[in-house]
């Protein structure tokens, strides 16, 4: 029989995930049972990807750049892919600005609905400020002093300084493209050797997809607030979701005019990472599977996937880009206030460079549309009323952020010459014999 399809496979198991905590939520022990016994596998699920994603980039991303032998090609892909990142993201804001102008989905909350929604979430949004301040409060170089790290050992014992282990990883790279052959060989061979097993680990880590997405999801279904509040917020969530559906629409045909693939090719190859990214809401988490499908489903090569993505999952982040315009605009007409053509210029400008800073995890986006609210002299208090509906968007918006990855590195290979015909491998390939023996 042929194998279901691995985003089908994971789909169902969203799908059963949710339906399972239905029908438990009926009972009184069944909220309890999914906390205690069904969520702990979805967070060993989630632990697992993270556990790889540090030894990937500093394999993968080493790999790749001491592979470009020289570095011009290095400054080249460099400035392509920040140009390019930067380009879908302002693409993405504009869109947000123009959705949530045209449709003006603030203006439809009741001054009653906006107090319930203050008051339910007030507490929350006042904790989001506070570490939104704590961003605010350094200096303007701050981003690029946190680049450098002063211990690599410190910052890869960290997820959340993803960016200092890229420095380092391309830093190492370009230091082994400067000795010679003949010196860089072992420790080229190591770091080659490094990537094959994580990436087989990668392959039996999705092995466990479905069920993971399964308790993830019954885990969020029984943490859920109230669906009352969503309902007054329906409109709002219309929009962003709108935006973001436009925004997948918007990469399946940049792709298709810059590479002739067809959209079916690019969101076929891409969905399990999708899928993944909307179950787990954290780019950072679904990096490792992103990497896979780029390189082995939509043909880029290994240098650009491994030199594009990471930089991507850390700073190109569209859907949450697309996410802070709406929300921005949103508060403020909701607290009646009418932004200029300025403003929301202005907006453009500090959604992009928020969504670059927002770390790649659940809600992190949210704490940087602090930001952008006080930039815009919208009332941060506002960010209560969005509360209800974050973890939802959040979902759908890491699922755009990782999509943007992708499709941006299928441009850079092609812009390099570098993308070629998808060459899937399965978990339990075997190698042949001289494989094994050479
Ligand atoms: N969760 C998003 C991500 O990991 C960031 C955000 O909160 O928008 O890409």
């Amino acid at each position: 029989m042929k194998k279901l399809e691995l985003h089908w496979q994971i789909l169902i198991g969203m799908g059963l995930g949710i339906l399972f905590a239905f029908i438990l939520s009926n009972f009184e022990w069944g909220s309890g049972f999914i906390t205690d016994w069904i969520k702990p596998f979805g967070t060993i699920f989630i632990n697992a990807l993270k556990l790889i994603a540090v030894p990937l980039i500093l394999a993968s991303l080493i790999k790749g750049v001491s592979d470009l032998k020289d570095i011009s090609s290095l400054s080249q892909m460099g400035l392509r892919t920040i140009l390019t990142y930067l380009t879908t993201t302002i693409i993405a804001v504009s869109i947000g600005l123009l959705i949530v102008n045209v449709f003006e989905p603030g203006k439809s909350i009741e001054s009653d609905t906006r107090e319930e929604l203050v008051e339910s979430y007030g507490g929350d949004a006042e904790m989001t400020r506070q570490n939104a301040q704590k961003q605010k409060d350094s200096g303007p170089l701050q981003a690029l002093e946190d680049l450098v790290p002063d211990n690599i050992f410190g910052a890869a014992s960290s997820n959340s300084n993803m960016l200092q282990v890229i420095f380092f990883a391309i830093f190492f790279g370009i230091g082994m493209i400067l000795i010679p052959e003949k010196k860089s060989k072992p420790i080229k061979e190591f770091f080659d050797s490094l990537n094959e097993v994580i990436l087989k680990m990668i392959d039996l880590i999705m092995l466990a997809a479905p069920y993971g997405v399964f308790a993830l999801l019954a885990a969020l279904v029984v943490e859920a607030p109230s669906t009352d509040l969503f309902i007054a917020l329906g409109y709002y969530a219309l929009c962003v979701v709108g935006g973001l559906l436009l925004m997948i629409g918007v990469y399946a045909m940049i792709v298709g005019i810059f590479t002739k693939k067809s959209p079916r090719f690019f969101l076929n190859g891409i969905s399990p990472a999708q899928l993944l990214a909307f179950s787990t809401s954290s780019s950072a988490a679904t990096l490792p599977v992103t990497m896979e499908r780029v390189e082995e489903h939509l043909g880029v090569h290994p240098q650009v996937s491994s030199f594009v993505l990471p930089i991507g999952a850390t700073i190109n982040m569209d859907g949450t880009s697309l996410y802070q315009a709406v929300a921005a605009v949103f508060i403020a007409q909701a607290f009646g206030m009418e932004l200029s053509f300025a403003a929301q210029l202005g907006i453009i400008a500090t959604a992009t460079l928020a969504s670059i800073g927002s770390a790649a995890v659940p809600g992190a986006g949210m704490v940087m549309l602090v930001i952008v609210l006080g930039q815009a002299g919208i009332p941060e208090a506002g960010l209560a009323l969005i509360f209800a509906v974050d973890r939802p968007l959040d979902m759908l918006r890491t699922s755009v952020n990782v999509t943007g990855d992708a499709a941006v590195s299928m441009l850079v290979a092609k812009s390099q010459n570098k993308l070629g015909d998808p060459n899937v491998k399965n978990w339990d390939d075997k190698y042949t014999k001289e494989e094994f023996e050479k």
